[in-house]
């Protein structure tokens, strides 16, 4: 079937949309590729949802070749799994949940981890069923706080989910690596730089996990990475922490008047003028700033939480909240100083934090907080700090957090060299489950002893739609959406330049041909200008535009390649092979 651009349901914009953040989502609306039906929630236009299909066909060719085998669960699923794991409460705002006409609570699926769990455990009882994979591509619904960006993070969106379950954990170990090794060749395909990042488990519980980003500067993600090959998101780096110092000769604590210093600089250069230091200046690093947050469980309740790190550092709130999940960082506002009069802010000191103090505020620090180390901190009084306070002398913390933030230059944890910061888009996640869920659902099958034992779960997601605004973002220019050939729409857009007979008879002849050999075809035989045309096909992106047009009468036609602009003039009978041979050598044939 050649598609005609006279009656394909598109129509291209010429206007941004007014919520366009990104260049991926301007392109897929003007484009009409999408079309914004609510925050966060996208129609998928023909040539959009050709482009998400052709995602699709490349994520299943690479599950079905590990072995996985897909099945489809429904999107509306009912609260007792979920409350069986925690997850009805502790997945907190994000998650839709809803009623049914009796009262029945229901939950549309954010992620499916308790029903595969559960569909494993009704149907197989032996550890001769295993190991098993099965996955889904499927529609997932999540509440975020920020949609953003179009398709690139919606409220609902196509996810392709597996599960792994295992005997034993070498067992979870292979699946993970064959789960790994496809996203691997997944993202190959669709032609996305990936960078495979240690990441946190987050929400999710279990151990080992790694996040596939693709490298983009409007990515939401931090993550660095070091010349000797560490690469983590930016949540997940782990601070090595220092020696214990020894602390014997070190001078007992004093606290001196430091008036008007509530802010680290004042406070380094107040300590200058009155408390000069022997050997060096005092610096930011020497002081120990202790930041105070609420921390808001799923349920609803807030507790503060102190937190001290080096002054030189601030607290970095994503890495905190990955560090609090599935609770939340809240700030401590001026009601909640109120309400703890022993925070004196600004001169906030380690004397009145911990769940052993008066105040009873739990106080984690900084791994840089070793024990033997000494600080310039507050001292709990307006206008005074404390200095030569030492770490597991003068007061011991109720244990460490990741809070501080990450520098360009840190070292990497595990001494790979100085950390790199860059952006990216996480476009896939692969987890060591463990045994978390299927525990907490009774998941257990007879091993080769007849002893029960708890199966082992990998799980493992990848954006399809994401991908689609991925590569869309990773490849469009200042005219429009450019496609690679794996995923895009229709190989080869023919444009019919001119109203004249034989032009419009070469053009849809050249179609015919392609459409019979299967290259998918996108015709442009309408009335319009050939200037309209051109900028349409621009705007569309197909990797090749053949412009049949005034030089059919000298008997050529000419090839156009979106992606490098590249114009040949070619023969009339050699432009079908030519066709062939761009097209040719790659996986597409949507
Ligand atoms: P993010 O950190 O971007 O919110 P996540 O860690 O919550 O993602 P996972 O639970 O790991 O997401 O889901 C697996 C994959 O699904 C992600 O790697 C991402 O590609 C995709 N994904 C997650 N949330 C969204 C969303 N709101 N819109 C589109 N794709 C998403
Ligand atoms: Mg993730």
């Amino acid at each position: 079937m050649i598609t005609r651009m006279s009656e394909l349901f598109v129509r291209t914009l010429r206007d941004d949309p007014a919520d366009a953040e990104v260049p991926s989502h301007r392109w897929l609306v003007r484009a009409g590729y999408i079309r914004r039906a609510a925050p966060g929630i996208y129609t998928w236009l023909p040539l959009g949802y050709r482009v998400l299909r052709n995602v699709e066909r490349i994520v299943r060719e690479e599950m079905d070749a590990i072995g996985a085998q897909e099945v489809h669960f429904p999107a509306l699923l009912p609260r007792e799994p979920y409350e069986a794991t925690g997850r009805w409460t502790e997945y907190g705002p994000s998650l839709f949940r809803l009623k049914d006409r009796k009262g029945g609570d229901y939950l549309l699926g954010p992620t499916h981890e308790e029903m595969f769990a559960l569909l494993v455990k009704d149907l197989y009882s032996s550890y001769k069923d295993l190991p098993l994979s099965l996955y889904q591509i499927q529609t997932k619904y999540r509440d975020e706080a920020r949609p953003r960006a179009g398709i690139l993070r919606g409220r609902e969106f196509i996810m392709k989910d597996s599960y792994s379950f295992d005997i034993d954990d070498a067992g979870l170990q292979k699946s993970y690596d064959l789960h790994r090794g496809a996203y691997i060749k997944i993202f190959q395909r669709l032609g996305l730089e990936v960078v495979i990042v240690a990441a946190m488990s987050g929400a999710m519980g279990g151990s080992a996990s790694e996040e596939f980003l693709a490298v983009a500067e409007n990515g939401e993600d931090t993550f660095v990475r070091s010349p000797g090959g560490y690469a983590a998101n930016v949540e997940a780096v782990r601070t090595n922490p220092p020696e214990p110092v020894p602390f014997d000769g070190a001078p007992t604590a004093h606290v001196e008047d430091t008036p008007d210093t509530p802010t680290i600089e004042s406070l380094v250069s107040v300590a200058n003028q009155r408390v000069p230091r022997a050997d060096r200046p005092w610096q930011a690093s020497d002081t120990l700033k202790n930041v105070v947050v609420m921390v808001k469980g799923a349920d609803g309740t807030r507790t503060p939480l102190a937190i001290g790190i080096p002054g030189d550092r601030d607290v970095d709130l994503k890495r905190l909240a990955a560090q609090l999940e599935p609770a939340e960082p809240e700030p401590f506002t001026e009601d909640d100083f109120r309400a703890h009069p022993r925070l004196v802010k600004g001169y906030i000191g380690p004397a009145a934090l911990g769940e052993s103090s008066a105040s009873k505020i739990r106080y984690l620090v900084d791994p840089r907080v070793a024990e033997g180390t000494r600080w310039v901190t507050g001292a709990n009084e307006p206008g005074k700090h404390v200095f030569d306070l030492v770490a597991g002398r003068d007061f011991t913390p109720d244990g460490t957090i990741e809070a501080a933030d990450i520098r360009e230059g840190d070292p990497a944890p595990d001494g790979s060299g100085p950390l790199q910061l860059a952006r990216g888009m996480e476009m896939g996640h692969v987890f060591q489950l463990g045994r978390k869920y299927s525990e907490a659902l009774g998941l257990k099958v007879l091993d080769s002893n007849g002893k029960l034992v708890t199966v082992t779960m990998g799980s493992y997601g990848v954006g399809v739609s994401r991908a689609v605004a991925a590569v869309a973002e990773a490849t469009c220019d200042d005219k429009g959406l450019s496609w690679p050939r794996q995923i895009a729409p229709f190989q080869v857009h023919i444009v019919a330049a001119g109203k004249d007979e034989p032009i419009l008879l070469a053009a849809q002849d050249l179609a015919r041909k392609l459409d019979d050999a299967g290259i998918p075809v996108l015709l442009d035989d309408r009335k319009a200008s050939p200037g309209v045309k051109f900028a349409d096909a621009e705007i569309l992106g197909m990797p090749t535009v053949v412009v049949v047009g005034r030089s059919l009468a000298e008997g050529t036609i000419e090839l156009r390649d979106r992606k490098s602009g590249q114009r040949d003039n070619i023969a009339v009978d050699e432009v079908f092979d030519r066709l062939l041979d761009a097209v040719r050598g790659t996986d597409s044939a949507a």
